[in-house]
């Protein structure tokens, strides 16, 4: 059906060449993530080798090819293990049977979404954060939904860095070379059995790039790398690492994935009905989309233009000036002199990422060109949707804020990835079958209402409990590899209470999701901890490795650790990431955001959290600004105040009051049967509110009908 068919058929072959022959259709589940968002996909590897499952990464490639012959043999004369194997299979190719929704968007002309990073799997890590995770939730949601859809990316030999951090609680960064030989994707062949390779003009050199396929579910992700013995070691270097620090390479970056990105499409026979830019990153593919309409066309360029326009698709997802870079023309035609050719025009190229194109004196970025190239764009809630209009009314002279032509679709996340397992087994008791293909309508969230109160809660408490073991054994691991003293390693292993009120704070930590509000009034914090009802933090999340600041929030966190029962009620957990996020999100009964408004423009970690069964305590903006009903968690005004320092002091001080008036009361208020009774009501109405609104589901569609024009 779609390019690189072939070359994913031949890998399953050639791994299932080292498995008895009951093991087969397992290589086929290996290289289809869709095994990640079902049912007994993870129960499954995790079987065939429980110890060696978590070290080869979750990756069910590498455990097929590392699993020792006995652990195999054991495996395939096992018939209820082979049963639970075919099981599985014949989820996954029933699903693959399924009929594609074929319409203005089809098998033939797909949309082609296109985006710097993709959180698809903890296993595959070419994903920084949200934006990734978001981008991975939507080929999942395509896949479901049956949307036509091809998904545009960089293959990264570094991926994202690994945090460690030292007993000062200063983070060190680290790389892990990745061998895409063996992660589950097959290098995409030509018609002559060669790889399939592109160029894209890079300064002065050709830089040749190969194509991998990687399959989720139905839709195929084609990842670009340059890591070829041909090109210059720069160029080499181009796609090793995510957001990479050298500006100049980022803008070689952005040229691989955007005009690399077209080119590949049309090498690989996908002619996209639209090209979805997920954030600014992939914006130069309008260039490219720019020249192949002049030189099929002819034609003025104000004409192509506007057929370029025709079939782009833009969200941005950050007011974050970082998320929204501009560099100097002469920076620009350094790097990409000779894009700026391929429309025969540098002066024009240039100006078509300038704010005001008349004004060369001004810089040029990737966010302004793809405003300027696309037929529609959207920012990421309702909130950064007014932020958005606002921030880029310049851009659209003539215009007021309220009619700059930016809408909003508010972010959502992939039910299936996301909600935990006790609470999943719980509402497919309660809402029907296949209530996941209705999960956007609020109906099918009706019978939440009559779950049994102690029902609800066991499911909570299985899911608390799972994350606190988890976390025991987990900081304990951080703690000795710090070279901590034993004393404070151990202490999670009995501090750490199934029970206990559990508190989540776990995101990238840039300094406008403000973790520091924690540590600002820590007689406050202590007090909490120490207190007659006690709750337990936990906290994850990685500053960027040029970020100062952002790292030294984690150094003013770890200041406490010296503190009365800190150590073993208190837990930074090292390298936040998918599979952390995972535990994280399932297990905490409070998750907090304090994001400083109105830079959070969506956040959707929080949307993980409430699918299971988590409350928000959040800053009224992004999602939470739309979500907040009164009566579904907790909320911290959202006003914008110029006074960065008087709004932390507040916002400081609303937090802790929310917490100790409010939060551990309800928590610790018990029933005779030692159920919370207020809470679950809570826990109800969260689930009955945000889950609909914010899964997947409700956001591809609309992206289908307001965006792609899917009809
Ligand atoms: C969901 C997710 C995020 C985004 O969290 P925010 O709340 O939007 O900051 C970041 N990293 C990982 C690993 C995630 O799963």
């Amino acid at each position: 059906m779609f390019a690189g068919d072939h070359d994913i058929d031949r890998a399953v072959i050639e791994l299932q060449q080292g498995l008895q022959l009951a093991l087969h259709p397992l290589a086929g589940i290996a290289y289809d993530y869709r095994w990640s968002w079902a049912a007994d996909g993870a129960g499954v590897f995790n079987a065939l080798d429980p110890q060696r499952w978590p070290r080869v990464g979750f990756n069910p490639r590498r455990l097929l090819h590392d699993a020792g012959r006995a652990t195999l043999e054991r495996a395939a004369n096992d018939a209820a293990y082979v049963q639970r194997v075919e099981r599985l299979a014949a989820v996954l190719r029933a699903d693959r049977a399924r009929p594609w929704r074929e319409g203005s968007v089809s098998t033939g002309h797909p949309i082609a979404f296109c985006c710097a990073e993709f959180g698809v799997h903890g296993s595959l890590p070419i994903y920084s954060g949200g934006l990734g995770v978001l981008a991975g939730d939507i080929l999942k949601e395509a896949s479901d939904l049956g949307l036509p859809m091809v998904g545009v990316g960089l293959m990264y030999r570094l991926g994202y860095f690994h945090q460690r951090i030292d007993v000062s609680g200063l983070q060190h960064e680290y790389w892990s070379d990745i061998d895409p030989h063996q992660l589950p994707c097959a290098l995409v062949t030509a018609a002559d059995g060669e790889p399939l390779r592109v160029t894209v003009p890079i300064g002065a050199e050709d830089v040749a790039v190969q194509v991998w396929r990687v399959d989720v579910g139905r839709v195929p992700l084609y990842l670009l790398d340059s890591d070829l013995p041909g090109n210059s070691e720069v160029a080499r270097w181009a796609t090793a690492r995510l957001y990479e620090s050298i500006r100049s390479l980022r803008l070689a970056q952005y040229a691989l994935l955007g005009i690399g990105g077209v080119r590949a499409l049309h090498a690989l026979g996908i002619e996209p009905s639209a090209y979805h830019f997920n954030e600014g990153h992939p914006a130069l593919g309008v260039v490219q989309l720019l020249a192949n309409e002049r030189s099929r066309r002819g034609g003025g360029f104000d004409e192509a233009l506007q057929a370029v326009r025709d079939r782009v698709i833009f969200t941005t997802h950050t007011p974050v000036p970082a998320g929204n870079e501009t560099y100097s023309g002469s920076e620009i035609l350094g790097m990409l002199g000779r894009v700026g050719d391929l429309i025969g025009d540098r002066e024009r190229f240039l100006a078509l990422g300038r704010i005001d194109p008349e004004r060369p004196e001004q810089p040029s970025g990737m966010s302004a060109l793809a405003l300027r190239g696309c037929r529609s764009a959207n920012a990421v809630s309702r909130r950064h949707g007014q932020v958005a209009r606002e921030m880029w009314q310049p851009l659209f002279p003539g215009r007021a804020a309220e009619g700059v032509p930016i809408t909003h679709v508010t972010n959502g996340v992939h039910v299936a990835t996301w909600m935990c397992r006790p609470m999943r087994e719980l509402l497919d008791r309660h809402l029907g079958a296949d209530w996941l293909a209705r999960a956007a309508n609020a109906s099918t969230w009706d019978p939440v209402g009559r779950i049994p109160t102690a029902e609800l809660w066991a499911a909570r408490c299985a899911a608390r409990r799972e994350l606190v073991s988890f976390i025991r054994d987990r900081a304990t691991g951080d703690r000795l590899r710090r070279g901590e003293p034993l004393e404070y390693a151990a202490a999670p292993a009995d501090g750490f209470d199934t029970e206990r009120l559990t508190i989540g704070f776990a995101r990238r930590l840039a300094t406008y999701k403000r973790l520091h509000l924690i540590a600002r009034l820590p007689q406050r914090a202590l007090a909490l901890i120490g207190g007659k009802q006690p709750l337990q933090f936990v906290f994850a999340g990685k500053a960027h490795p040029a970020d100062a600041d952002g790292k030294d929030v984690v150094r003013r966190v770890f200041a406490m650790k010296g503190a009365p029962d800190v150590a073993g009620r208190v837990a930074f957990l090292e390298d936040y990431d998918l599979s952390l996020a995972l535990q994280l999100v399932a297990g905490c009964d409070v998750w907090v955001n304090l994001p400083r408004p109105p830079l959070e423009a969506s956040g959707t970690s929080g949307m993980k959290s409430t699918l299971c069964g988590g409350l928000q305590l959040s800053v009224l903006d992004g999602w939470w600004a739309e979500a907040y009903d009164g009566g579904n968690g907790w909320a911290i005004g959202g006003d914008v105040d110029a006074d960065a320092q008087a709004q932390d002091a507040r916002d400081a001080q609303s937090l802790f009051d929310l917490l100790e008036h409010e939060v551990v009361p309800m928590f610790n208020e018990r029933d005779a049967d030692g159920v919370p009774k207020r809470w679950v009501e809570m826990i109800r109405r969260s689930l009955q509110s945000n889950g609909p609104r914010f899964c997947a589901t409700r956001m591809l569609r609309e992206y289908a009908d307001r965006m792609y024009g899917w009809s």
